[in-house]
């Protein structure tokens, strides 16, 4: 009798997006080449690669703030739809979170957390406040719920940000660089607040050059180059074996 293994976290999952043979041109640049990526429920994928890769574009088709010219996407088993009140629930179970906290700068801390509820879940004023501030609470924002996004430092109107993205109860979470534009001191709190969203079971595709965190958290490294998903594997694998002269390349000059 063969004793049972224990394998890491190569189980199949639910699959939540599904990306196949997705292409993207801008003009002449082949910028998204054939990508095959699956990401499972509750999975946490952190996509890294050089500058000019493809990152940034590939999250921003899974919610279609991007075309793409051929393959599919699936979330949660649908097609991606192209327009209309379809898109717009779609754009709602897909949150992102970029570089630049993008708040409503006159509106308050709530404000900004509730409109979309408000405005696209159709909940009303006092339902949304309660959730709002439930959620300001756990990004450690509540006591500043009244002010206006200018009066709050970097990392906490990105902590926001994740709470705005979190009201909507998004089936995934897109983070594009979310601590790039932060001072340094600032890059824990919010990197924080996505370890313990990752630990909460929220399915999240995270690019991010903060490798110690890639490192705790992902399920999966995605490394893309030149457009092209040039290796995928656990983050031990990824760090301390990389398999490709690119990986090998692009680890050597950020670790
Ligand atoms: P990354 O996020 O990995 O740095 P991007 O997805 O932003 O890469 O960009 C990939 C490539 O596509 C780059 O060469 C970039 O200059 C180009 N690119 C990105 N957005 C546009 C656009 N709107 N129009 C034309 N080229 C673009
Ligand atoms: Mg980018």
């Amino acid at each position: 009798m063969t004793e049972p293994q224990v394998v890491r976290d190569s189980a199949p999952k639910q699959p939540l997006v599904v990306m196949e043979g997705v292409n993207k041109h801008f003009g002449a640049l082949h910028v998204l080449k054939d990508i095959n990526l699956t990401v499972g429920k509750g999975e946490v994928v952190i996509l890294i690669g050089p500058s000019g890769s493809g990152k940034s574009t590939l999250c921003r088709t899974i919610n279609r703030l991007e075309t793409y010219e051929s393959g599919s996407i699936t979330i949660d088993g649908q097609k991606l739809p192209e327009e209309g009140k379809a898109l717009a629930d779609l754009r709602a179970d897909v949150g992102m979170v970029f570089q630049s906290f993008n708040l409503f700068a006159h509106k308050t801390i709530l404000e900004n957390v509730t409109l979309g509820p408000i405005k696209v879940r159709k909940m009303n004023k006092a339902d949304a406040d309660k959730r709002a501030m439930e959620l300001l609470e756990r990004v450690g924002i509540a006591h500043q719920a009244a002010k206006y996004p200018a009066q709050l430092s970097g990392g906490q109107q990105q902590r926001v940000a994740i709470a705005r993205s979190l009201a909507m109860d998004p089936k995934v979470m897109l983070f594009d660089e979310p601590t790039s534009a932060l001072d340094p001191e600032m890059i824990n709190e919010v990197l924080d607040v996505m370890v313990e969203l990752a630990n909460s079971g929220m399915t999240m595709v995270v690019v991010t050059h903060e490798m110690g965190f890639a490192r705790k958290v992902a399920d999966r490294v995605v490394f893309l180059a030149d457009g092209q998903i040039v290796e995928m594997a656990t983050p031990e694998e990824f760090f301390t074996n990389p398999k490709s002269d690119r990986a090998k390349d692009f680890l050597g000059k950020i670790l």
